[in-house]
């Protein structure tokens, strides 16, 4: 069965940036299950896996626009000290959710200088190549409940 509008589609995968560096990788753990067509996932790898069947190994080139981003300077911020009440020590690397007028915003503290931290509400691979090694571990039909929800149930999926 070819992966297609309305697939459930279990696959494993390694990304990796440009300069090789795993990022990300299902290796050790279940595979990443989603609804295909639904927008689970980034864009420009849904679209590349459209067609595909089981048992396939493919590599997957993601550009920033079909993956999460062009990184958006305005994003980075400057902020007083006196915004992180209540957090003992702030350092690098912290995630913090942000209210900002677009909604909730998850962003990284990337510098602490004295009484002025700066952070940044980009996804960490913004404005990254992205490659995915692909292989597709199970492709079946969605049930009617999961079209309606718009995501997987059971193994993988939503339990509820
Ligand atoms: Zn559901």
């Amino acid at each position: 069965m070819q992966i297609a509008q309305n697939s459930v589609v279990k696959f494993h995968y390694t990304l990796t940036n440009d300069a090789g560096e795993v990022l990300d990788s299902s290796e050790g753990r279940q595979p990443l299950t989603y609804l295909h067509g639904a927008g689970n996932i980034i864009p420009g790898l849904e679209k590349q896996l459209e067609g595909h069947e089981v048992g396939e190994k493919l590599n997957v080139s993601v550009s920033p626009e079909e993956g999460y981003g062009e990184v958006q300077p305005q994003l980075v911020q400057e902020v007083p000290r006196d915004a992180f009440q209540g957090v003992e020590a702030v350092e690098p690397g912290m995630q913090f959710q942000a209210q900002t007028q677009g909604g909730p915003l998850m962003v990284t503290v990337t510098k602490v200088e004295g009484d002025t931290v700066t952070v940044d509400g980009n996804h960490p691979l913004a404005g990254q190549k992205l490659n995915f090694d692909v292989e597709i571990a199970d492709v079946r039909e969605a049930s009617q409940e999961e079209l309606e929800h718009g995501h997987v149930h059971g193994e993988g999926g939503v339990e509820h």
